[in-house]
């Protein structure tokens, strides 16, 4: 018995290939639960994994896929059983270990979620790594006081996946929202999840000589990283919050420490890859409860195996629109 599975090759020093293979069970990592794969996704960091030298991909041939959802086929744990739905973002897997590019994981049961009530497999893989990393910043915000009282909440990248599902969760919560695109045809887009206005990227893309601005934001969700972080950390009125999340404008941060300490503005590092078995429960009950399914699937997009690559590219180009999710079979 056969499995199609995207395999990424290294064709020479610097050059990768991806193609869609046929593979035996034999092929499969190491792990004690099987999992019959329905839906994967395009995350950035998938982006990254299907490019040469990452820094994310240690051994070739490697199956990409951060995150995927399907039904258990065999499992040597007692928590799962053959039949039972799961889902599984994070975990170095599609980067260390083989992916959910793949109509068959084989992985350790410590990695997996049971599928939350109320989603089916895609509409989890339309939520992935981006959607759970969007709650887990929402939660960190509120965690340090936000409050829709509090003012607008400003989401970088909005229109990418993170931002999107961001600003769906944030605008159903009853936040005002400022969706920070450098694509201003998607205004329609945002507004539609629930952005009160639109910021124009190039508007704050880029740091000032003052270390402080007026105080604008009560809170932020950022995806973009770089100058576009350090301007909005000076724009935070006292006491906001920025939970930082990812780095699709750079990973530098060329700010002070006066916003810091004139301004009390924390910065909140947010890490979807490592946490605890609670904490990912916690927030996939805080998405099903707090992400409208209806914005969910006006953001997705569906694609194939054969088509990743070119969206792997597309994504670290900033041109994929909400989510992507991979139907594997
Ligand atoms: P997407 O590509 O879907 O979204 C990124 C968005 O950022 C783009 O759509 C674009 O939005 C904006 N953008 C892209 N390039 C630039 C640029 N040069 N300057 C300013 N804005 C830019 O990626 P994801 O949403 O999947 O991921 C976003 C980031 O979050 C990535 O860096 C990713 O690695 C990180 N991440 C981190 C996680 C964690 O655990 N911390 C988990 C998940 C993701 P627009 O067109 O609207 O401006």
């Amino acid at each position: 018995m056969t499995f199609k599975a995207l395999v990424v090759e290294q064709s020479g020093e610097a050059e990768v290939s991806a193609t869609v293979q046929q593979l035996t069970e034999d092929r499969l990592p190491s792990g004690n639960v099987t999992v019959a794969v329905e839906f994967s996704t395009v995350n950035y960091k998938d982006g990254l994994c299907l490019q040469p030298k990452n820094g994310l991909v240690r051994e070739y041939p490697h199956v990409p896929g951060i995150d995927f959802a399907g039904t258990v086929e065999t499992s040597d744990d007692l928590r799962y059983k053959p039949g039972d739905q799961v889902v599984l973002t994070g975990w170095r897997v599609g980067e260390t270990h083989w992916g959910g590019l793949s109509q068959k994981a084989r992985v350790n049961a410590d990695w997996l979620v049971p599928l939350p009530d109320g989603l089916t497999t895609k509409q989890a893989m339309a939520i992935g790594t981006a959607g759970f990393a969007a709650v887990l910043a929402v939660v960190a915000l509120e965690d340090h006081g936000l409050k829709p009282d509090r003012g607008e909440v400003l989401v970088t990248g909005a229109a990418g996946g993170v931002g999107s599902i961001a600003t769906a969760i944030l605008g159903n919560l009853g936040y005002e929202v400022a969706a920070v695109t450098g694509r201003p045809e998607t205004e329609d887009y945002l507004k539609s999840l629930g952005a009160s206005r639109i910021v124009a990227r190039s508007d704050i893309d880029t740091v000032t000589k003052r270390p402080l601005e007026s105080e604008t934001w009560a809170g932020c969700v950022d995806a973009v990283g770089g100058e576009m972080l350090a301007r909005v950390i000076g724009q935070m009125k006292y006491g906001g919050s920025v939970a930082a999340v990812g780095l699709a404008g750079g990973a530098k941060l060329p700010t002070s420490v006066i916003p810091f300490l004139l301004r009390g503005v924390n910065l909140l590092g947010i890490d979807s890859v490592m946490q605890p078995y609670e904490n990912r429960l916690r927030a996939w009950q805080r998405i099903a409860t707090d992400l409208p399914l209806k914005k969910l699937d006006a953001m997705t997009h569906s694609a194939t195996l054969a088509d990743v690559p070119t969206l792997a590219t597309e994504i670290l180009k900033g041109n994929i629109r909400g989510r992507v999710v991979v139907d594997v079979n």
